[in-house]
């Protein structure tokens, strides 16, 4: 008797899908995805770009497991008008997008200073609290002051932090905050030895995987294509699994199951 094996069901927590990198293929990205095992692909869109929440709204529309969030990047930070809190509330009371985000502080790049990064947090913040959506965080050498931001604004409506590039003390009091830690390619860096250990020590009913395409492509694809695309969440997770000692297919079920917990995509009553 023949039986079809089935990939192992997996979420990408986070994908730039409206950038220009994916204009050729948008949807056949997402399809490759999708018959690779992925069963759902959360897209932030930045709406100080004017062509970002359009196309991500269009693919949501084909694709129902991919979801939308939106909100104003640590990098766009300086862009960010009051106009775009109303246009968080207009798509949030249309039930548009599941988070805000991705939101938060980068003190690698600094594009925008410091301190309006911080306001332009704080104000997401509490649209997101006033809305009852997750948020979608980001922290590049910050964890101190997202987790400020958060408790100044009394944030309790968790979400993720995503690509997770800090320490152990950061990840722990956002966990204690009640946030998922999703880990991207960079686990499957060389050079990610420390991460690698705080990945292990994450709660696995708290983890989450994404690739933060088109960057940050994971080995072995690192290097040798032109973009990262969703269906690469794959390796990413792979090298969780054996970090942590698990068959790849039961940390894939955890980081499907965690993302389903926080946006019940399922629910939406459509196959992609
Ligand atoms: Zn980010
Ligand atoms: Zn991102």
């Amino acid at each position: 008797m023949q039986t079809t094996v089935h990939p192992p069901r997996l979420v990408d927590s986070h994908a730039h899908l409206d950038m220009p990198e994916f204009d050729a293929a948008r949807e056949e990205v997402v399809r490759r995805a999708f018959a690779g095992g992925l069963v759902a692909i959360l897209c932030p869109a930045d709406l100080t770009q004017p062509r970002s929440l359009p196309t991500i709204l269009d693919l949501a529309e084909v694709f129902p497991h991919v979801l939308a969030a939106a909100g104003v990047h640590a990098h766009q930070a300086k862009d960010m008008a009051e106009s775009h809190i109303l246009e968080l509330r207009e798509l949030a009371s249309r039930g548009e997008i599941r988070a805000v985000g991705e939101i938060g502080l980068d003190y690698h790049y600094n594009f925008s200073s410091p301190d309006i990064q911080r306001d332009v947090l704080r104000r997401q913040l509490v649209a997101g609290r006033e809305l009852g959506l997750p948020a979608i965080l980001h922290s590049r050498l910050s964890g101190p002051d997202i987790i400020t931001a958060v408790d100044a604004e009394s944030f309790t409506g968790g979400g993720i932090l995503h690509c997770f590039t800090e320490d152990w003390d950061t990840a722990r009091a956002m966990l204690d905050r009640g946030f998922f830690i999703s880990f991207s390619g960079i686990l499957t860096f060389p050079k990610a030895h420390e991460l690698r250990e705080v990945a292990k020590k994450i709660p696995l009913d708290r983890l989450l995987v994404e690739t933060d395409s088109p960057y940050l492509a994971p080995v072995p694809f690192r290097g040798s294509v032109k973009r990262n695309e969703p269906a690469y969440v794959s390796e990413t997770a792979k090298l969780l699994a054996g970090l942590r000692g698990l068959p790849f297919p039961d940390l894939a079920e955890a980081t499907t199951r965690n993302f389903a917990s926080l946006f019940p995509f399922e629910k939406t009553g459509r196959e992609c």
